[in-house]
């Protein structure tokens, strides 16, 4: 009898704990969003969300079935017929009103990438601005998918039109919690698709805004949707006949997973990868310029950024400019203006790379390892490293290490360093510090990288351009925004036609 007594105290205080978690849990839990609605991951797999910021508990979710997957698409399937039917230019005002949205709730959609991802405000808050660049480009859409119409013979028309493909995924990494997703979902749905995405499982709430907001933006149910999960959902995603597209954008090692199986699957892909991005500086570099871009590309965003400038190979004597960059480093306070590495594994594997090239020799200048942050002491923080005298057989000179950390090579001509540059099997980013034209168009010209900056530290181009790298860095042709996401997320349609039975026939019509 006392026994029973004990095991109902027991199991009360179990759902107590319990009821006490899920209170002190920062957001609710984390749903798949499907035809317009929350609900829960169908598998009892469920995942906890850790904030970086100081290592507390702030969410959970469930892992997604197949099954799940199943019901988004048999109602983005209804969705995206009739959307196809909409006009392209009726299409774009729900992203007028989205972006209004997005300007409306700019405060607390920065405080929610803040606390999921670890980024310091300004740069959670650089997010949603780019988020609403996006959108406005996709407001544009109207304007450059114009279609063609020409007389082909006498009498005999032929023109062109753009349709949507039908429904299209993207998968997600964690470093841009809202920036990455909106590479795709505004382009992808203003021409003509439904949409699905994937969030990353480490920063999975933003994206929960995301839908409340395009909901209340006026977009029908159904044409945009959320999948939670990991490497299965992906899995399921890369299998399901019914999704006609899919973008990646992560790490190399799953870009070329992803865009195998999908491409095995027969379905349209673009895979962008990791990176290893090279800064060649010139020894008549503008010295504050030069220093200022420098220290911000290595340390934004934690050096979490797939443009982040990795490599800088000195070219001659450039010691000023690497002593006031050092100097500029150290200004940087880590929990102040440099933010948190994601996760307690991505701290450690960060500081390994600083400390095997340290026994491989190379000098560490300033060392970010082991860094405390007063009142967050169970946050990951890693600080600004600089690393001299590296080598570029060194791995901290080769692979990606996606965080703080800046290794200096020291060559003597611009065609050594090029041929550093070169062998990298990355290809995102590369930039030239220099005053001289003519070398920096020599350095544009040779670099191996999608997108080259002459002066700048992060060399991203901003729409119309597009986004997209070479090399191991993007696997598919074409760019993920911009101009190019045109000729992603549609198909073409010819018609030719002929009205006047005057206008004759001959071989072509
Ligand atoms: P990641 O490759 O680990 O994960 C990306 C996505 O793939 C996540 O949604 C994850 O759930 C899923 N995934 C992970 N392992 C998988 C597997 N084995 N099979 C199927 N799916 C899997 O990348 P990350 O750590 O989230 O992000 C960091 C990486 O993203 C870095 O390498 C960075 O350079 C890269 N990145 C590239 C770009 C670019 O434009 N080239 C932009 C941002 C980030």
């Amino acid at each position: 009898m006392i026994q029973a007594k004990n095991i109902i105290v027991f199991l009360s205080n179990i759902v107590y704990l319990k009821k006490l978690k899920t209170q002190i849990m920062l957001y609710n839990e984390v749903k798949n969003f499907i035809n317009g609605e929350f609900k829960s991951g169908s598998s009892n797999k469920i995942h906890t969300v850790i904030s970086p910021l100081d290592g507390s508990e702030l969410t959970t979710f469930n892992e997604s079935t197949m099954e799940d997957l199943n019901e988004i698409i048999t109602f983005a399937q209804k969705a995206q017929k009739a959307w196809q039917k909409v006009t392209l230019k009726e299409r774009a005002q729900v992203f007028y009103k989205y972006k209004q949205l997005l300007e409306k709730n700019s405060e607390e959609l920065t405080e929610i990438i803040y606390r999921e991802n670890g980024k310091i405000h300004g740069e959670a808050k650089a997010e949603i601005d780019k988020a609403i660049e996006l959108t406005e480009f996709a407001c544009s859409l109207p304007q450059l998918v114009t279609g063609e119409n020409m007389e082909v013979s006498k009498g005999v028309f032929c023109s062109s039109t753009r349709v949507g493909l039908g429904i299209v995924a993207s998968i997600v990494p964690f470093n841009f919690p809202t920036m990455v997703p909106h590479w795709t979902i505004v382009n992808a749905i203003a021409l003509g698709n439904a949409f699905i995405l994937k969030p990353s499982e480490a920063v999975p709430v933003s994206s929960q805004y995301t839908a409340k907001l395009l909901k209340e933006a006026g977009l029908p149910d159904g044409l945009f949707n959320i999948i939670n999960g990991t490497q299965t959902t992906v899995e399921n995603i890369c299998d399901h006949p019914a999704i006609n597209a899919i973008t990646f954008v992560g790490s190399t090692k799953v870009a070329k997973i992803v865009y195998q199986r999908a491409s095995q699957n027969l379905k349209q892909v673009l895979a962008l990868g990791g990176a290893k991005n090279h800064i060649l500086l010139l020894p008549d570099a503008h010295p504050e310029m030069a220093s200022s871009n420098i220290v911000a590309s290595m340390s934004g965003c934690a050096g979490q950024r797939c443009m982040a400038a990795a490599t800088l190979i000195a070219v001659g004597n450039c010691d000023a400019i690497l002593n006031k960059l050092v100097d500029d480093a150290l200004k940087i306070q880590c929990g102040t203006t440099l933010g948190a590495v994601i996760s307690k594994a991505a701290k450690e594997r960060i500081e390994n790379y600083i400390t095997e090239a340290e026994q491989q020799g190379a000098k560490i200048i300033l060392d970010g390892r082991n860094t405390i942050v007063p009142g967050k002491e169970n946050g990951f923080y890693v600080g600004p490293t600089i690393i001299d005298y590296a080598t570029a057989d060194m791995k901290i000179a080769k692979e990606e290490v996606f965080g703080p950390v800046l290794a200096i090579i020291r060559v003597n001509t611009i065609d050594e360093a090029l041929a550093i540059e070169n062998a990298n099997p990355y290809g995102n980013a590369c930039s030239v510090f220099t005053q001289s034209g003519g070398l920096a168009n020599y350095v544009t010209e040779n670099a191996s990288a999608g997108m080259c900056g002459v002066n700048i530290g992060v060399p991203v181009p901003r729409e119309p351009f597009g986004f997209g790298g070479w090399n191991e860095s993007r696997f598919g042709s074409g760019d993920i925004t911009g101009k190019s996401s045109i000729g992603f997320f549609t198909k073409e349609k010819k018609t030719t036609t002929k009205w006047n039975p005057e206008a004759g026939t001959n071989w072509m019509s």
